[in-house]
């Protein structure tokens, strides 16, 4: 049986489920400079994205009972994977349970910059009935959808387009064959970018210069509308900003930014920018199969 700490939150049935299966579960989260030490009293640590496992922690707890750090979610960037792997800590996460509540995210964002439902909303409350400002929508069906990361989220979103009558192109660098349809098609980053309509990004936070970059967004089709929900650091917000500004891109729908909580109120407060603080996971549905799924990883783990 286990000690397991669960920092960040958990679904309650999912803890109710711990117990059930007779392992103690405490529910409290650390500030960073008591973490490590904490952590030496426990066997498990479900974390989300709040807490950091930092080598300090991992070094912070060598000689206590810790041998797994689960990430109910999916971006592991806030665990320092490697280090605790060396010191014989197994990291699991969840990677399946949000995808498609991450999907049907950046499907709203999509229409929310196709019909202005974030300033429409905005002005309204604010008495106004700005008809002809935002009378000139456009409809999803029929473009052309490009998708950067083409993994478990990236083809959620795909079908989901794909359904309503959206092409689907994708750019990936790992490509499976038999995804390939009449409406789906892999093809290089420049076509992606030359042909799209709307384009959204799915691939795990990218180390160096950010994928949707001034040069990178240059090479995209005028009013392309951009969505982002997978890290901040792959957008370079300056250049999204200045995009917005002359008109290249239409709109932005992000869910992730470059510093979080989102900092740059020029972006967020712009007309055509429909954001959100980082829900993408933040389901019912969602959280029920994280916490389902953390259960299988404690209950399977060492057997
Ligand atoms: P995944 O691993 O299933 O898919 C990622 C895909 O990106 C893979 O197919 C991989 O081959 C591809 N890829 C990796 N590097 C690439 C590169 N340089 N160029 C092109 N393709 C590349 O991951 P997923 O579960 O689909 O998650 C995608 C992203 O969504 C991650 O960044 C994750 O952190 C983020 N996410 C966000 C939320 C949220 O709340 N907004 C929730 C869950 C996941």
């Amino acid at each position: 049986m286990m000690r397991i700490l669960v920092t960040d939150g958990m679904e309650k049935s999912a803890m109710a489920k711990l117990v059930e299966l007779g392992h103690e579960v405490v529910e409290q989260f650390y500030p960073s400079e008591e973490l490590g030490e904490a952590l030496k009293g426990f066997d498990a640590v479900v974390v989300r994205s709040a807490t950091k496992v930092r080598k300090e922690h991992i070094d912070a707890c060598q000689g206590g009972a810790l041998k797994l750090v689960i990430r109910g979610g999916v971006g592991v960037d806030n665990i320092d994977v490697a280090y605790a792997e060396e010191k014989g800590i197994s990291v699991r996460n969840t990677p399946r349970a949000s995808s498609d509540s991450v999907a049907e995210l950046a499907l709203g964002h999509m229409f929310a910059c196709a019909r202005f439902l974030s300033i429409a909303g905005h002005t309204m409350r604010e008495g106004k009935w700005e008809k002809k400002a935002y009378g000139k929508g456009i409809e999803l069906g029929g473009k052309i959808l490009g998708v950067i990361g083409y993994g478990r989220i990236g083809q959620s979103l795909g079908a989901k387009a794909q359904a309503m009558g959206m092409k689907v192109k994708a750019y990936d660098i790992f490509k499976v064959e038999s995804l390939q349809s009449e409406t789906m098609q892999y093809v290089e980053m420049d076509e992606l970018l030359s042909t799209c309509d709307f384009i959204s990004v799915h691939t795990p936070a990218i180390d160096g210069k950010p994928l949707i970059c001034a040069e990178n967004i240059a090479k995209m089709k005028d009013g392309v509308v951009l969505v982002n929900t997978s890290r901040g650091n792959n957008v370079d917000e300056a250049a999204l900003l200045d995009a917005l500004n002359s008109g290249k891109i239409r709109g932005a729908g992000l869910d992730v930014f470059q510093v979080e909580p989102a900092t740059n109120t020029e972006l967020l407060n712009h007309p055509n920018v429909s954001c959100t603080p980082h829900i993408g996971a933040a389901t019912q549905e969602a959280q029920t199969r994280i916490g389902a799924e953390i259960v299988d990883i404690i209950e399977g783990f060492g057997k």
